[in-house]
């Protein structure tokens, strides 16, 4: 194990003496070093989909409705890390499962806007990303950056997201992260259009995206 994850893991002992594990579906006190019930495991109802944005392939868990908001919820709005915990794990299982987790040479969090980082003072994809490099010992760059918030996607259409989130996003690590193959990572998906931008950017530099996300609206995605 490198030492960066023998640090990860101390420090999420420390953690999780002070505030015990819980489930993170139900929240119902569990063994520490777990982030979900048995019974939760097994009923949780997953929905793996594979879809295409652009030239990426993407991946999610599950479909975005109320029961599973609540773990995206906690995960943002909490600092619940048994939620973070469970998202990673998840994805990283449904990334084995297909066999792409081999390939993968950087994890890349969608990036939050400083702002909206500072308000919460952090950003949660990036300790889901964090966690999933703990999983599978596949180095987290920051190599994108949000440069700019769009206007607030809910009330836009399709297309008009799309065009939204045009110019949001710049990459920063150019020198890291060029023609390789990276998992692009966010917590939820719901038109694809930021997914989308960054994963043109990223490709502009000759490298191969591959996207996963946790839950995901029932939006197509588009087939080429
Ligand atoms: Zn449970």
């Amino acid at each position: 194990m490198k030492p960066r994850n023998k640090l990860y893991e101390i420090s999420n002992k420390f953690l999780s003496e002070l505030y015990p594990d819980r489930c993170a579906v139900c929240d119902a006190i569990i063994d520490a070093g777990n982030c979900v019930c048995a019974d939760c495991n097994e009923q949780f109802p997953r929905k793996p989909e594979i879809f295409r944005l652009g030239k990426a392939t993407c991946y999610s868990v599950c479909e975005y409705n109320e029961e599973n908001k609540k773990i995206v919820f906690g995960a943002k709005d909490g600092r619940d890390f048994y939620k973070l915990c469970f998202m990673a794990t998840e994805i990283h299982e449904l990334l084995k499962y297909y066999g792409v987790i081999s390939e993968i040479e950087a994890i890349i969090p969608v990036p939050a806007y400083f702002l909206k980082r500072l308000k919460r003072g952090f950003n949660h994809t990036e300790k889901m990303t964090r966690h999933l490099s703990y999983l599978s010992g596949i180095d987290t760059v920051k190599a994108v950056r949000k440069i700019k918030e769009a206007a607030e996607q809910k009330a836009l259409n399709r297309t008009d997201r799309m065009k939204n989130s045009e110019g949001s996003y710049v990459v920063r690590e150019r020198n890291r992260i060029r023609n390789k193959t990276v998992l692009l990572i966010d917590d939820v998906s719901t038109t694809g259009s930021t997914l989308k931008e960054i994963s043109r950017l990223l490709q502009k530099d000759g490298n191969k995206v591959i996207c996963a996300v946790f839950a995901k609206t029932p939006y197509k995605g588009n087939k080429e």
